[in-house]
């Protein structure tokens, strides 16, 4: 129910909608997939806000793909089972007992709890892995990570069933993958939400995480990078541990054809919405 007020907020907020139009216009039919973090998804008012802006994005006429991550729940359920595990270059590594974790927590727990939060804020979401329909096949990245695996195939087809029809599901990927002789995989979610765009020809990848966006040397915040820039950035050692995969992923998807990503802080409410919708814009874009 509208509340009557006496002020004039209703008026600037009505005004602040309508600049929105034209942004909303822009994205209007083209997908924009982002990846939920970790470390952004502690929080349950915070993961409510985020649903109802991805149903936002979908009443608006794009269409939001969600691919999520699971870091620090992963951490607690092995620290709770008392398994340790270490990580190489922001790389977790996974024995066959931490990838079964990974997958318990990622594809289970985690997914599930984000496709409600959206089917609360009013959306249809869909829980799918990257086994679903072979959406994402992954092969070892390297024998000392494991069972910590990199895709090597996508096949989106389930994808463009789910968001074709009107008004269409809101897909929501947990990035445990399958391997070509029935293992799975632990895929660093970015990379799989980076793959997965590429693959949609997305217009922009989101990667929602727990800091503004990339910080240079002087840990002051850079807006806009090249892919050359985004690359230096991991050469000279100014970015280290989950922001390696983060820009290489930000690098591969430009080169795949995605317009733009943006490394954004999952900590604050509307980000996305301030990202796609306001000349502002929000933590870093690379292009
Ligand atoms: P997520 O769960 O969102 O994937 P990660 O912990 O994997 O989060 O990656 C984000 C982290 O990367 C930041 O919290 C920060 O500690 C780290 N990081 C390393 N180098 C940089 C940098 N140059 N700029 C910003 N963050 C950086
Ligand atoms: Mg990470």
């Amino acid at each position: 129910m509208h509340k009557r007020r006496k002020n004039e907020t209703g008026w600037t907020s009505a005004q602040t909608l309508s600049e929105a139009l034209p942004f909303i216009q822009r994205y209007t039919g083209s997908t924009i997939v982002i990846k939920f973090g970790g470390n952004a998804m502690g929080d349950e008012v915070l993961t409510q806000k985020f649903a109802h802006d991805v149903v936002l994005l979908k009443q608006f006429g794009l269409r939001p793909v969600i691919v999520h991550g699971g870091g620090p729940q992963i951490g607690s359920m092995l620290e709770k089972l008392d398994i340790k595990s270490e990580f190489v270059d922001g790389l977790r590594v996974s024995d066959m007992e931490t990838v079964g974790i990974a997958e318990m927590v990622l594809s289970g727990a985690i997914n599930k709890s984000i496709v409600q939060a959206i089917n609360q804020a009013g959306g249809r979401a869909v829980g799918l892995s990257g086994k679903d329909a072979n959406l994402i096949t992954a092969n070892a990245k390297d024998a000392k990570l494991g069972f910590t695996g990199t895709p090597i195939a996508t096949d989106i087809s389930v994808i463009d069933v789910l968001t074709a029809a009107d008004p269409g599901f809101i897909p929501v990927i947990s990035p445990i993958s399958g391997g070509a002789a029935g293992e799975s995989f632990n895929v660093n979610a970015d990379t799989a939400a980076g793959v997965l765009a590429g693959a949609l020809g997305a217009s922009r990848l989101m990667l929602l995480t727990d800091i503004e966006g990339v910080m240079d040397k002087d840990k002051n915040l850079l807006t806009n990078l090249s892919v050359e820039d985004a690359l230096g950035l991991i050469k000279d050692g100014t970015a280290k541990g989950g922001m390696i995969p983060k820009l290489t992923t930000a690098t591969d998807a430009v080169k795949s054809g995605v317009e733009a990503v943006v490394i954004l802080d999952g900590r604050r409410a509307h980000g996305l919405l301030v990202e796609l919708f306001t000349d502002q814009g929000a933590g870093t874009l690379i292009r």
